[in-house]
């Protein structure tokens, strides 16, 4: 496990407000990050964040002669079209809204004849970023495009129910679409025979003194955010349900808390229940700590705060990864601690969200550079690459706003 990860020697807290002749004189470049004063710090993070879409856009879009391999949010053009949004959002510059929407254009022609249907993984991505785009450039012809494309998206029998390339995946951009562009943007009815088919298939799926929901994806029965039951309760929290329904995903929570590692960590699936060795938020105790961090919120419940707390320390020690990416890498583990922050108002957690973007900030680019650190199978996407760093970077500014990428609406 340990080669997964560098060793945490950053401390468990580090004031900001240490006065100048305080300073030890001779600490290193990273310290000295950890102790400047937030305002500052959200200057560089401000900087950095924007110097590095430049070149993510400059390598995914400009260099490439604008040709399409890969049109996901996950890995290809969708996911710069999402940072351009953000950037956007961050700057009010409307070449990066323009340019975003050139991108999700090119991204709806090569997902045309695509049948994954989520936000992260499908054609749901495309349609659901490229409403909330189009109705931000005031253009609303494109706007009800993008929106009657969406209507369009077929869900079969055969579609999974987890996050990446089932159900609830398509559900999210449902959600994020009503968030963005206003309640019934996508009707009830919609939503409501989405979330009435997951909770069926997981009660199918559920045994006798186990978990009350269950889902299977290629056969395996997973627990994490990406594939399992972390991702699809985590969506399901944010539509309205019935109390059986909650009931279900309470227990469903509970079940995981009660069998997780001595660790801390959890599990990877029903089958895998033995090692112990993934902190990813894909996989392991930092997706499920955010959904615990959703419920806490839902069900007022301290069990889920402290489960979630106890989740969070498993990411502190072992979730430095050797990766820079949102999906199984360092940016994706540090909203871990930046939900935490925005339930609990504590500073400690805070400071933790601060020190992983700081060792990105200051480490990253080097230890890549020296082959310490793996550059990701798509060094500058979204979720395994430096846009999902880019990202954090841009919403650490206001760690108060921030959301982790396509998955906290
Ligand atoms: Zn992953």
């Amino acid at each position: 496990m340990a080669d997964r990860f560098f060793p945490n020697l950053m401390p468990s807290f580090v004031r900001e407000d240490i006065q100048e002749e305080d300073k030890v004189t001779d600490e290193d470049s990273l310290m000295k990050l950890l102790s400047t004063p937030y305002t500052s710090l959200s200057k560089q993070f401000h900087r950095s964040g924007l110097d590095l879409k430049e070149k993510i856009v400059m390598e995914t879009w400009g260099l490439s002669g604008q040709a399409m391999h890969d049109f996901t949010l996950y890995s290809g053009n969708l996911g710069t079209a999402l940072l351009l949004y953000k950037s956007y959002q961050v700057t009010s510059n409307e070449s990066d809204l323009f340019l975003c929407l050139e991108i999700v254009k090119a991204c709806d022609s090569a997902s045309l004849a695509s049948r994954d249907v989520t936000f992260i993984c499908g054609r749901a991505g495309v349609c659901a970023l490229g409403a909330v785009a189009a109705k931000h450039a005031n253009d609303e012809a494109l706007q009800s495009y993008y929106l009657s494309q969406l209507q369009g998206i077929k869900l079969s029998r055969n579609h999974p129910d987890e996050l990446l390339y089932g159900r609830s995946g398509f559900l999210w951009a449902c959600l994020f679409l009503n968030k963005h562009m206003g309640q019934g943007t996508v009707p009830n009815t919609t939503i409501r025979a989405v979330v009435n088919e997951i909770i069926k298939n997981g009660r199918a799926l559920a045994k006798k003194g186990g978990s009350p929901l269950m889902y299977e994806w290629y056969g395996e029965r997973y627990w994490g955010a990406a594939h399992g039951l972390a991702g699809i309760m985590h969506v399901l929290l944010d539509v309205e349900l019935k109390p059986d329904e909650l009931e279900d995903i309470k227990g469903t929570l509970k079940y995981m808390i009660n069998n997780c590692f001595p660790s801390g960590n959890y599990p990877i699936s029903e089958e895998d229940r033995k090692r112990d060795v993934l902190v990813h938020w894909c996989h392991g105790a930092p997706g499920i700590a955010l959904t615990l961090v959703k419920a806490a919120k839902v069900f007022g419940d301290k069990e889920f705060l402290d489960a979630a707390i106890n989740a969070a320390e498993v990411v502190w020690n072992s979730g430095l990864l050797k990766r820079v990416g949102i999906c199984h890498g360092i940016s994706g583990n540090a909203y871990v601690f930046i939900s935490l922050y925005q339930l609990t108002g504590n500073i400690e957690f805070l400071y933790k969200a601060k020190a992983f973007t700081c060792f990105l900030l200051d480490r990253a680019q080097k230890l890549t550079s020296a082959g310490e650190m793996h550059g990701g199978d798509s060094p500058y996407s979204m979720f395994e690459g430096m846009g999902g760093m880019a990202y954090l970077f841009l919403d650490m500014i206001d760690p108060s706003k921030a959301r982790f990428p396509a998955y906290e609406l």
